[in-house]
């Protein structure tokens, strides 16, 4: 697994329309597939699988730059982390604490674990030692020593994807659930 730590991309270097377009084109399609299909649809952060919704990440942040191994999956959670300008200012569901039992990448993996198993974020933030809550700052070396909390709390900004991943996550997670107690 990559080591995950919060960061943010400047605004100029956000996509323009014309990079967004290309990013939506049949090109791009064909190449995500491929790419989703090479790393089993798994989450190079957190090792997270899932068949749907996970985002295929330009790791040096070029959009231009579609070599394969500038290409890698992310997840919809970790994604919020190493955007986090996208989950705590525009979306405004990521938290910031300066303390933490467990590293990023741990964070992620036992949010999604205790929240699946119906904790609520007070739970969670117990259980993961997360102390001292700071705000963001668009600054790369404040973010990196940071560790980011991705809270319960609706997106503000109405972001179909992410949402779109969390109707998706919880309805397996529900079917799961179902499945053990008919064998038990
Ligand atoms: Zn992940």
């Amino acid at each position: 697994m990559k080591t995950l730590f919060l960061s943010f991309a400047p605004p100029e270097t956000w996509r323009n329309p014309e990079q967004t377009k290309k990013l939506e084109g049949e090109a791009w399609r064909a190449l995500r597939l491929k790419i989703v299909q090479r790393d089993n649809y798994t989450c190079s952060y957190c090792g997270y699988k899932s068949e749907k919704y996970q985002i295929v990440d330009h790791i040096d942040g070029n959009p231009e730059n579609n070599a394969n191994k500038n290409l890698q999956v992310i997840c919809q959670l970790c994604n919020l982390i190493k955007h986090a300008g996208q989950g705590c200012a525009v979306q405004g569901i990521v938290d910031l604490y300066e303390e933490s039992k467990h590293t990023q990448n741990e964070v992620i993996s036992l949010t999604r674990k205790l929240r699946d198993e119906g904790k609520s974020d007070y739970e969670i933030i117990k259980q993961l030692g997360l102390k001292r809550k700071v705000e963001f700052k668009m600054d790369g070396d404040y973010l990196k020593k940071l560790i980011g909390f991705i809270t319960s709390r609706q997106t503000e900004e109405n972001d179909g994807m992410y949402n779109g991943w969390l109707t998706y996550h919880n309805r397996i997670v529900k079917l799961s659930q179902n499945q053990k107690l008919k064998v038990n």
